[in-house]
């Protein structure tokens, strides 16, 4: 018998996966985000971040400045489309900006260097939030928390396994009982996904707004209620594989549960908006309004304009599927914010029951 190798959990797999595949290949050979299909996305963002920035800093005494925050920026695309926009219809606030960076890969970071090397900005990189500084912020992410690892839990009779990765096929444990699972009955066969690192960052942001004024966009695929169901999937070169293939030659996501990050940051004291759907919440920003003035100003690109336009919004394309969810300092810590530009019925997450 050939020697088995050592059984590594779905979570560690996927990390390690991950890692390897944003630091060794061009990710988006494989995939395309938002940013980067059209600068309507981006452009929206960044009078979005004008708006709330203003709310921030009204509250703020001593002329603090305003951080701009991006997780998982990519190309830099979204950033370099925001920071355009601000300069332009908010220059006070420009002035007082400084950008900061979370991003792990060094191929990535070398990329998101070059794009922004014009902007007029200063730029500082991160490997995570604990060293962005205090103070007055805005964070936005696109896409980053589907990156994050997963864990997987199926129901064999009324019992948990977890998943875990053994010679490219899953295997299974022992019996488990995890916290997050909370005494739940398993239904035969049922999958349960949880990301505890994508709970993690939702938390310290969440723990940094209710200390410092401040606004988080989460922006990614997903359900807005927490549902059961294997979402893990893998992408090399536009097409699904299996999320097995060897270690960093795919990218590997999962849908984001909105509703589980909605609970981790209002239990640490935040105000949540949302989650909206990414096409209505780009409607109320005006995205039909932007699409029409880049038609009538380069009508030769029309098409592509309105092709672009579509993916982002239609409900059949990432219109639906992809979801928004603001997080927001409560009042005491930011008096001059209001409930965030898209977020239409301007009631928190989790009152609305009781309205
Ligand atoms: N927001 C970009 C890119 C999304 S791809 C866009 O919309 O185009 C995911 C991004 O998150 C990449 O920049 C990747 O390097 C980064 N990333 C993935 N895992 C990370 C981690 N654990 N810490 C920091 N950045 C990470």
């Amino acid at each position: 018998m050939p020697q088995r190798g050592a059984p590594e959990r779905l979570d560690a797999f996927m990390a390690r996966a991950n890692a390897a595949y944003y630091a060794g290949r061009d990710p988006f050979a494989d995939f395309v985000t938002a940013p980067e299909i059209s600068q309507i996305f981006g452009e929206l963002l960044g009078a979005w971040c004008a708006v709330v920035g203003q709310g921030i800093l009204a509250g703020c005494t001593g002329g603090a400045g305003l951080m701009l925050v991006e997780a998982g920026p990519g190309r830099g695309t979204l950033m370099v489309d925001m920071v355009r926009v601000l300069v332009r219809v908010a220059p006070h606030l420009f002035a007082t900006l400084s950008v900061h960076l979370i991003e792990t890969s060094p191929r990535l970071r070398a990329a998101q260097k070059a794009a922004l090397s014009q902007s007029g900005v200063s730029v500082t990189w991160h490997d995570g939030l604990e060293s962005v500084p205090r103070g007055p912020m805005i964070l936005v992410a696109n896409e980053f928390l589907d990156a994050l690892p997963i864990r997987q839990f199926v129901g064999e009779e009324t019992e948990w396994r977890e998943r875990f990765v053994q010679d490219g096929v899953f295997a299974l444990s022992d019996r488990v009982e995890p916290s997050e699972l909370a005494g739940r009955v398993a239904e035969p066969g049922e999958v349960v996904e949880i990301c505890p690192v994508a709970c993690a960052f939702v938390r310290e942001v969440a723990a940094r707004l209710c200390a410092e004024p401040g606004v988080a966009l989460f922006i990614d695929y997903g359900t807005a209620v927490t549902a059961s169901g294997e979402t893990l999937q893998a992408l090399r070169d536009g097409r699904p594989v299996s999320p097995l293939v060897e270690a960093g030659t795919a990218d590997l996501t999962a849908h984001v549960d909105f509703e589980a990050i909605a609970h981790v940051a209002m239990d640490a004291g935040a105000l949540c908006f949302g989650p909206v759907e990414q096409g209505e919440l780009l409607v109320t920003l005006g995205a039909v309004e932007r699409a029409r003035a880049l038609c009538a100003a380069v009508p030769d690109q029309a098409n592509t304009v309105r092709t672009a336009l579509d993916r982002l919004i239609a409900p059949e394309r990432m219109g639906r599927l992809f979801k928004a969810l603001a997080v927001m300092s409560p009042a005491g810590i930011a008096p001059g914010l209001v409930a965030p530009p898209g977020f239409p019925d301007g009631v928190p997450y989790g009152q609305k029951e009781t309205r």
